[in-house]
């Protein structure tokens, strides 16, 4: 398990749980508005011992025992399932984050009940996903990870970047009729002070009123769609 980052107390990256956070290095894709640059390369200058994780985690009560595996993309990582039933094994509460373009792991992951809550990540209309996770994917993968966790019986959300630049309302609008009867959507707001393609730097944010408009267009799919 390669880890370039560690938050000891996150109050906003798990629903509702005051959070451990480990951040995978290395990630397959190349989204231009990336705000984890620095967690692409397959080996980083930071390393954590997964080792230094749990003693942060043994140090809270069985019951207050939560971590959120995020990156980079965690799937990629050989020790991920491992690392997964080390956590399970202490009683922690564990959320993953993914870009979905590894169903094959998360269907073990979700098999093996290592997990308790999934946020997926849905870039942008299937049709023209390249221009927004920045690589060539296979659109087979992605709809079969849509429909793993859609159907896991695990508590999940989906989550999308909203990048001006890069969509259109009508854009958002594909997405929710892509995902429709999924749970919750979350559509939160691109941050320009720090992104992989320059040209995306201090470019236009997204206003309220725009994700307000993303929101209610995707709402015909997916009710809780919920723009943070
Ligand atoms: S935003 Fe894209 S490139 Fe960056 S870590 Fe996530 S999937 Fe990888």
């Amino acid at each position: 398990m390669n880890i370039g980052g560690l938050i000891r107390n996150s109050l906003i990256d798990f629903p509702g749980r005051p959070t451990v956070v480990v951040f995978t290095q290395g990630c397959n894709w190349r989204c231009p508005y990336c705000h984890n640059a620095a967690l692409i390369p397959l080996h980083g200058v930071n390393q954590i011992a997964p080792d230094a994780v749990f003693a942060v985690l043994d140090q809270r009560p069985a019951t207050a025992r939560s971590l959120v595996v995020t990156g980079g993309e965690p799937t990629l990582q050989p020790g991920l399932i491992s690392f997964l039933q080390e956590a399970k094994r202490r009683c922690v509460t564990v959320k993953l984050d993914s870009n979905g373009s590894r169903p094959m792991t998360l269907r073990e992951i979700i098999q093996a009940e290592l997990v308790d809550y999934i946020a997926l990540d849905v870039k942008g209309p299937l049709a023209r996903y390249p221009k927004y996770c920045g690589k060539r994917v296979t659109l087979a993968a992605l709809r079969e990870s849509i429909h793993l966790v859609m159907l896991s019986g695990v508590d999940y959300e989906f989550r999308t970047t909203v990048v001006p630049a890069l969509h259109s309302v009508d854009d958002i609008a594909a997405v929710g009729h892509e995902l429709a009867g999924g749970r919750h959507l979350y559509l939160q707001p691109f941050r320009s002070e720090q992104t992989l393609r320059p040209k995306l730097l201090g470019s236009d944010e997204p206003s309220r009123a725009f994700l307000e408009s993303c929101a209610e267009r995707a709402r015909r799919w997916i009710p809780t769609t919920i723009r943070i």
